[in-house]
């Protein structure tokens, strides 16, 4: 099957026929448990993979019969239950390349995340899993390039801020279509709270989540979309959380200062459990308590790093008086990064060799003199912001590609070495994706000219959708698409305006 042809056909087929087509998997150390029944449906959602690396890449389901029990539990009994998985070269899964059986545990909600190894690089995979008598849908996934390799052409997209009562995630089927080798999720997966919409796509439980069941059926209610769902099975995902999935505006403190720092580890330590337990990643990423290793890099062979930032966990809180001059801003004691993240990120920019350095993260890292200070963006951060710009106008980094979410808006921008001084020289580009559904229609306004006042950005437009990328050793070319509706379950979608950077060029052409 020619996969960059077929892929949503391919997924839309397994889906309805895995189950009844395929034989049992046939797998020596999976026999038969001798346990109990389970109730049919328990891949209600679905399969996911991510974080690829060249000879690994994580696979994922969840078992969730009743995936919107308020306890959590995703109507499972309380036993754990062996999972037996494949990957194979082929759809038929005739030509199985790796097999096992995991358990997935009571303790974990059931979700189980192997992590593929003794794999080859650059390469597609087919994956699906079983229990007792059932087959999930089949997924595809694929590894990285390895070291040394440059390929003719990486595919990705960025996606962020998902409001699950605000829209249909149309975004997502226009996504599919695009192929991307893998996706970055820049934050805002769920939204903490109880908002109810007028789509019939109302939140469950229909009040803010604080706890772990809470935000157990939170998450699979959002995993439930076909839409996203259909996208997770078709390419990896590599995710980075930003505020919503656990708390508006949290940094590493509560945002309430009346909220008791026991209280606030305890939340965070729940929601970072069921988002783990939700999403494709290692178990380097599972966390401790309130903790959660989630900054950490990928490669795409030599053509491209990948800086998966948090700039949630560690960061000081936003300034109590978001003036355009505030001195708080400029208090050198503050952090994004936290200094050990910091200096991971500024170590690896010095000395990378990758044609193109990617930071994939959360909030916008531009200044925009036009909206004042942006107190939870890196403009409330100035000091380490100027850090890693110092380090980028080195020229050490080569190529240096920031992507950013948060805003629900698209924006392209220039980098300038120095925000204040607007006849500094450009020394890198970032690309601002708007919102797959968050807001919903009723933002949908268009302005893409460039701003007169502060040419650095490039474009400023509203809309719903994501960002697509193509990148080879000469440009990478931004696409912002653009979904007519999410209103609607279906949409057509567009490019509003695409952006190159040519290799060794900082900044932004207008394509
Ligand atoms: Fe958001
Ligand atoms: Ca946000």
């Amino acid at each position: 099957m020619d996969l960059r042809l077929g892929r949503r056909r391919f997924l839309q087929l397994s889906g309805a026929t895995a189950a009844a087509a395929l034989a049992p998997v046939t797998t020596a150390a999976a026999a038969p448990s001798r346990s109990r029944k389970l109730p049919d449906g328990v891949f209600s959602l679905g399969v996911a993979s991510g974080d690829p690396l060249p000879d690994r890449v994580v696979i994922w389901t969840r078992l969730a019969p009743e995936l919107l029990a308020l306890d959590g539990s995703g109507g499972m009994p309380t036993w754990d239950v062996p999972v037996q998985w494949q990957v194979a070269h082929d759809e038929q899964f005739s030509d199985v390349v790796r097999a096992g059986v995991v358990r997935a545990t009571r303790q974990d909600a059931h979700s189980v995340h192997v992590d593929v190894e003794g794999l080859e690089p650059a390469r597609w995979y087919f994956y699906r899993f079983r229990v007792q008598r059932e087959i999930s849908p089949v997924g595809m996934t694929r590894t990285a390039p390895a070291p040394g390799q440059v390929p003719n052409s990486w595919r990705f997209a960025i996606a962020s801020c998902q409001n699950y009562s605000a829209g249909y995630y149309t975004a997502y089927q226009d996504m599919l279509d695009e192929n991307p080798d893998i996706v970055f999720h820049l934050g805002d997966y769920i939204y903490e709270g109880g908002a109810q919409g007028s789509l019939g796509r109302g939140h469950v439980p229909s009040h803010e989540v604080r706890d772990l069941a809470g935000y157990r059926v939170r998450l699979a209610q959002y995993r439930s979309d076909p839409d996203l769902m259909a996208m997770h099975a078709g390419a990896p995902f590599t995710v980075t959380f930003d505020d919503h999935e656990v708390e508006n505006n949290w940094t590493a403190e509560d945002a309430d200062p009346d909220v008791p720092a026991e209280e606030f580890a305890r939340r965070k330590a729940e929601a970072f459990k069921a988002y783990w337990e939700h999403m494709p990643l290692r178990e380097a990423q599972r966390p401790s308590g309130s903790r959660i290793q989630l900054y950490r890099r990928l490669h795409w062979g030599d053509l491209a790093t990948i800086n998966v930032l948090d700039t949630r966990q560690y960061r000081s809180d936003q300034v109590s008086d978001p003036e355009a001059h505030s001195p708080e801003a400029w208090d050198p004691d503050r952090k994004m990064l936290g200094d050990t993240q910091m200096q991971w990120l500024l170590d690896d920019l010095a000395a990378s060799s990758a044609r193109w350095n990617v930071l994939a993260q959360q909030v916008p890292f531009f200044e925009d003199p036009d909206v004042g200070l942006e107190s939870d963006k890196w403009d409330g951060y100035r000091v380490p912001r100027q850090r890693v710009l110092d380090e980028l106008a080195s020229g050490r980094a080569r190529n240096p590609l920031v992507l950013s979410g948060d805003i629900h808006a698209n924006r392209a921008a220039d980098i300038k070495a120095d925000f204040q001084n607007p006849e500094s020289v450009t020394v890198g580009a970032e690309f601002t994706g708007t919102s797959i559904s968050s807001g919903g229609d009723s933002e949908q306004t268009a302005d893409f000219d460039p701003d007169p006042d502060n040419p650095h950005i490039r474009l400023k437009g509203n809309g719903r959708g994501y960002v697509s990328f193509r990148v080879t050793a000469q440009e990478c070319r931004g696409d912002f698409r653009l979904v007519d509706t999410v209103e609607r379950p279906t949409s057509s979608a567009r490019t509003a305006a695409s952006f190159v950077i040519e290799d060794g060029v900082p900044g932004l052409t207008r394509a």
